[in-house]
């Protein structure tokens, strides 16, 4: 893991809903994007709410026709997290949600023909202190509207794709684009450059962090159905996030946007860019050992306790004996199953043998009275008060504490420690 690069910092909110910091010390946040139309108000209003109550920090809407930048004055007052205005070709959208109030813009100079409207977007976002997203996106770079230019551009993407020609020609309308910022003094300015290719997605932003301060919006652009849309992203993402870049993140998932919103937050989580919320679960893969019906009880468990404890408790249900007692020592509340039957320890002590039927109910019990003496300062996450030492099954060859002992191992030094 790398340090978290340093850049300038972005902020988006304002006094009701909060602010929202983006770069330099702030932690990485997460957004998601309505899925729904802008001008249906109210049902706009739940989806937003839907997203921030699942964790989003701020939440992008589309603006495509004035019905939308209109709806936004009555959207506004009712959110709970900032929101962005999504704004392609139409530079009035932009003016009126900046003048309905919103928190952020999203918008492509290379999609708005004039440049004199662009001044006009950024001036009034100066004014009101609006900070700007600009996307140099795979699919949004390419000339729309000069023939011979677009045919040069498209040569460029299809012979250079993988040499690094589409790279360059990110970095070149990023560098045109910002020129156009500088022109006005505005630096409130966050960078995307999402590609749908993971590989493209990692060079491009590492490019772009070694050349530019500004806070980085990740994400990977139309990444497809959840199922591969998570690995697509979690490797672009999970990468540049460890060597100590991004900002902010998008998934862009083809399904429940609430998806990216939880797979986000559990890639800051994992990589220690984000203080967990809620649970941490820990669950076996199962197999021919198993004793009880896992993956069932996992699912409930997951469910129930996401609703009941908001404390980052680390929770372990493991299928058998083999795996379990190592798991049980490491997580604060455990259970293992055995012969049909669920033995559970809380901070490494014993407490319960129950049948299978009763595991989930006992294992809720103990993670939310643990959670109790927690809030009540009786106990503390991540202590333990014995050692389950498990059967060393290498015998007479010795454990590897063993070898490290006898020097036969070499040390490993991490992060020059
Ligand atoms: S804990 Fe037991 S059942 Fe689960 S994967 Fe490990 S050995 Fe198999």
């Amino acid at each position: 893991m790398q340090e978290r690069r340093k850049t300038r910092q972005v902020i988006v909110g304002d006094d009701r809903v909060g602010y929202v910091k983006i770069g330099g010390d702030a932690p990485v946040s997460v957004q998601t994007m309505n899925a729904g139309f802008t001008y249906d108000i109210d049902a706009c209003v739940a989806e937003i709410n839907r997203y921030a109550d699942a964790g989003a920090d701020m939440v992008r809407v589309a603006v495509p026709e004035r019905k939308d930048t209109e709806a936004l004055r009555h959207i506004l007052p009712q959110v709970k997290v900032p929101v962005v205005a999504d704004v392609h070709f139409h530079y009035q959208r932009a003016l009126e949600a900046v003048e309905a109030g919103v928190h952020k813009i999203r918008l492509n100079p290379g999609n708005i023909s004039d440049r004199d409207q662009v001044l006009k977007v950024i001036d009034a976002c100066k004014e009101r202190k609006i900070p700007i997203r600009i996307g140099v996106n795979e699919g949004s770079i390419i000339e729309r509207r000069d023939k011979q230019r677009r045919a040069e551009e498209l040569g460029m993407y299809f012979e250079g794709h993988k040499s690094g020609h589409l790279l360059a020609l990110m970095i070149a309308k990023l560098e045109e684009y910002l020129e156009i910022f500088a022109e006005r003094d505005f630096h409130d300015v966050v960078i995307s450059a999402k590609s749908m290719d993971a590989t493209l997605c990692i060079d491009a932003y590492t490019e772009i962090s070694k050349r530019f301060d500004h806070p980085l919006h990740l994400g990977v652009t139309h990444a497809g159905p959840k199922s591969t849309g998570t690995i697509r992203s979690t490797i672009a993402l999970g990468t540049l996030l460890a060597n100590g870049i991004g900002d902010t993140i998008r998934l862009s998932y083809a399904s429940d946007h609430i998806d990216e919103v939880k797979d986000g937050l559990e890639i800051l989580y994992c990589l220690g860019r984000r203080e967990r919320k809620g649970v941490e679960l820990i669950a076996c893969p199962t197999c021919g050992r198993i004793q009880v019906d896992l993956f069932t009880l996992v699912k409930e468990v997951e469910a129930k306790l996401a609703k009941e404890v908001s404390l980052p408790i680390k929770v372990a249900v493991m299928g058998c004996i083999v795996n379990g007692p190592g798991e049980a020592e490491g997580a604060d509340v455990a259970v293992f199953a055995g012969d049909r039957r669920g033995i559970i320890y809380v901070q490494g002590q014993k407490v319960a043998n129950v049948p299978e039927e009763e595991i989930l109910d006992r294992l809720l019990l103990e993670c939310t009275t643990f959670q109790d003496k927690v809030r009540r300062g009786e106990a503390k996450l991540g202590e333990k008060s014995v050692e389950i030492v498990p059967p060393d099954p290498i015998g007479e060859l010795g454990s590897g504490v063993d070898k490290i002992r006898k020097g036969l191992v070499e040390k490993v030094t991490v992060g020059g420690r």
